[in-house]
C-alpha cells in the first residue's frame, strides 16, 4: 500500500499533521494565558448591608439585645424561665443571684458581636474583679462550654491563661486590649463549632478568632476541649448550642452589657 503513495503525498500529510500539532500548542498556549480560565462568578455571596457604624447590627444580623428586653434570653437553672438579669437605661446588668442566662436559639457556627463594661467603681482582684464570660457554646447541664473570659484586666494581675481575651484556661490573649473600668468595650467573635463523628469522635476541634476592641486577641486558636476550671480540657460531642453568659460568683460589682447580635455562618 505505501509504495502506491508517492512521496510528495507522504510529505504533504506529514506537513499537515505537524501543523495541527502546533496550532493545538498554540490554542493551549493562548488559554493558559487567559485570565478568564480562573474566574468564577457563581454563587454570588448574599447581599449584607452593614450598619451604619461600627458596631451596628448588619442588615441580617440576629439582634440578641437591643436594648429594651431580654426576650432572646433564659436562665439558664431553669429554661423555661425568664433570664432575670437587669434591663434598665439600654443597658443589661448581671444579676449573680438568677445565675448565668443563655440564648433561647442554638447555633453552630456563627459571628458574634457583644460590648460589656467593668463598673467604675470595680474593686476587688485577681479573678475576683468584674469576672463575667461569654460561652460561645453552652453544651449542656453540667458542662463548662467554652468559655471566652470577661474580667478586669486594666490594672489587675491573674494568670495569663484567665485573663480578659484568654480561652479560659488554654489560650493567653495576643495582647491586653482592656480599656478603663468605666468604659464600654467590644468582643466581634468568629468561632467555629468542632464536628463530632455520629459516634462521638473528633472530627475537627473548635477555632476561635476574636477582637478586643479592634485589637486581635485570639487568632484562629484550636479549642483543645471545653474550659475547665480544674483539669485538662476535653471534648464531650454536642450539636448546635445557645450562647451563655456567665454571672460569677465573685463578691466584686455587677458588669453590664449591651449591643449584641450574631450571624450564623
Ligand atoms: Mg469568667
Amino acid at each position: 500500500m505505501i509504495s502506491i503513495v508517492s512521496s510528495n503525498t507522504r510529505r504533504m500529510l506529514l506537513f499537515s499533521l505537524l501543523s495541527y500539532a502546533a496550532g493545538i500548542q498554540w490554542v493551549q498556549a493562548q488559554e493558559a494565558n487567559d485570565p478568564k480560565l480562573t474566574e468564577v462568578w457563581t454563587p454570588e455571596p448574599k447581599v449584607v448591608t452593614p450598619g451604619a457604624v461600627y458596631g451596628q447590627a448588619p442588615s441580617d444580623a440576629i439582634v440578641l439585645f437591643d436594648g429594651t428586653s431580654l426576650d432572646q434570653w433564659v436562665n439558664v437553672k431553669d429554661t423555661t424561665q425568664p433570664a432575670g438579669w437587669t434591663v434598665a437605661d439600654g443597658i443589661l446588668t448581671v444579676n449573680k443571684k438568677a445565675g448565668n442566662i443563655q440564648t433561647k436559639q442554638s447555633f453552630s457556627n456563627y459571628q458574634l458581636h457583644i460590648e460589656w463594661r467593668i463598673p467604675a467603681n470595680i474593686t476587688g482582684s485577681g479573678q475576683g474583679r468584674g469576672n463575667s464570660g461569654v460561652f460561645l457554646a453552652s453544651t449542656g447541664p453540667g458542662d463548662d462550654g467554652y468559655e471566652l473570659q470577661v474580667l478586669d484586666c486594666y490594672n489587675n494581675k491573674t494568670y495569663v491563661n484567665g485573663q480578659t481575651g484568654s480561652i479560659y484556661k488554654q489560650a493567653i490573649p495576643l495582647a491586653n486590649a482592656c480599656r478603663k473600668p468605666g468604659e464600654w468595650q467590644s468582643y466581634d467573635i468568629v468561632w467555629t463549632a468542632p464536628v463530632f463523628s455520629e459516634a462521638g469522635d473528633l472530627l475537627s476541634p473548635a477555632k476561635v478568632t476574636v477582637f478586643q476592641n479592634g485589637i486581635v486577641v485570639e487568632n484562629g486558636f484550636e479549642l483543645k476541649g471545653q474550659t475547665l476550671y480544674i483539669g485538662k480540657p476535653y471534648y464531650k460531642k454536642h450539636g448546635p448550642s445557645p450562647i451563655k453568659l456567665q454571672a460569677h460568683g465573685d463578691k466584686s460589682e455587677p458588669l453590664s452589657y449591651r449591643n449584641i447580635w450574631v450571624r450564623p455562618l
